[in-house]
């Protein structure tokens, strides 16, 4: 699609998805989406958030959400509806996760806050066979320089693209993809003195029955420690 394509499709007004009774925690059916777009702005419930996101997939701890967050999304069809267009969805979100520090374990309110920008496609209809170069790969200009992409491609988050299947296009899918990639995978204290203080008290803890141990020989070893004492001295 142009520039100048997309610029019309995204200069109509978006209709307001509230009322149409439509919400951002269903699949919207592509029937549903009107030519002029939809604007959703709704708040995301605690229990919808512990739902899609109550573990954090690299720690394996468990998040809960303190408070309802809050997302903003436009749903524009980047072409006529009835023809199965991309769908560029696009706005930003807001949520707190509560979770423990990775470091001294002290709750961590972790903010999640992005902006979402993924197009939508249909699904592909069968492409013809390619001739495959020499290695089977696909066409890539790999020699193309990194400075090269970015001025091509000045959002990364641009990027991201999806299919929808079935003419629904899934709107909690996106938001859940969105907050998964907005979590911190190592959340830690902003109080970086009192989270080394905490750290360190957790670690004298663990270390006490060491220490204990250290200060109290085991009696297994007196008698080997009577037969280095009694070894001959050099002289
Ligand atoms: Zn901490």
């Amino acid at each position: 699609m142009g520039t100048a394509a997309l610029n019309a499709a995204l200069a109509m007004e978006p209709t307001d998805a509230a009322t149409r009774q439509l919400s951002l925690l269903e699949p919207l059916e592509l029937r549903h989406l009107p030519q002029e777009g939809l604007s959703f702005d709704e708040a995301l419930p605690e229990r919808w958030l512990q739902k899609v996101l109550g573990t954090s997939m690299d720690t394996g701890e468990a998040l809960e959400y303190p408070a309802p967050g809050r997302a903003r999304l436009t749903v524009t069809p980047l072409g006529p509806v009835e023809n199965h267009p991309p769908i560029l969805v696009r706005g930003d979100f807001q949520a707190v996760a509560r979770t423990p520090c990775v470091r001294c374990l002290a709750e961590v309110d972790l903010t999640l806050a992005e902006s979402v920008e993924t197009t939508l496609f249909p699904p592909a209809s069968p492409e013809p066979e390619q001739p495959q170069g020499p290695k089977g790969a696909k066409h890539r200009p790999e020699d193309q320089k990194l400075e090269d992409w970015d001025e091509e491609l000045p959002d990364l988050e641009a990027l991201a693209e999806g299919t929808y299947t079935h003419d629904r296009i899934d709107l909690p899918g996106v938001l859940e993809e969105a907050l998964l990639l907005a979590l911190d995978m190592n959340p830690t204290c902003a109080d970086e003195a009192g989270c080394d203080g905490r750290t360190q008290a957790l670690l004298d803890e663990a270390n006490r029955p060491l220490r204990e141990a250290e200060a109290q020989p085991d009696p297994r070893w007196a008698a080997l420690h009577q037969l280095m004492g009694s070894e001959p001295k050099e002289d």
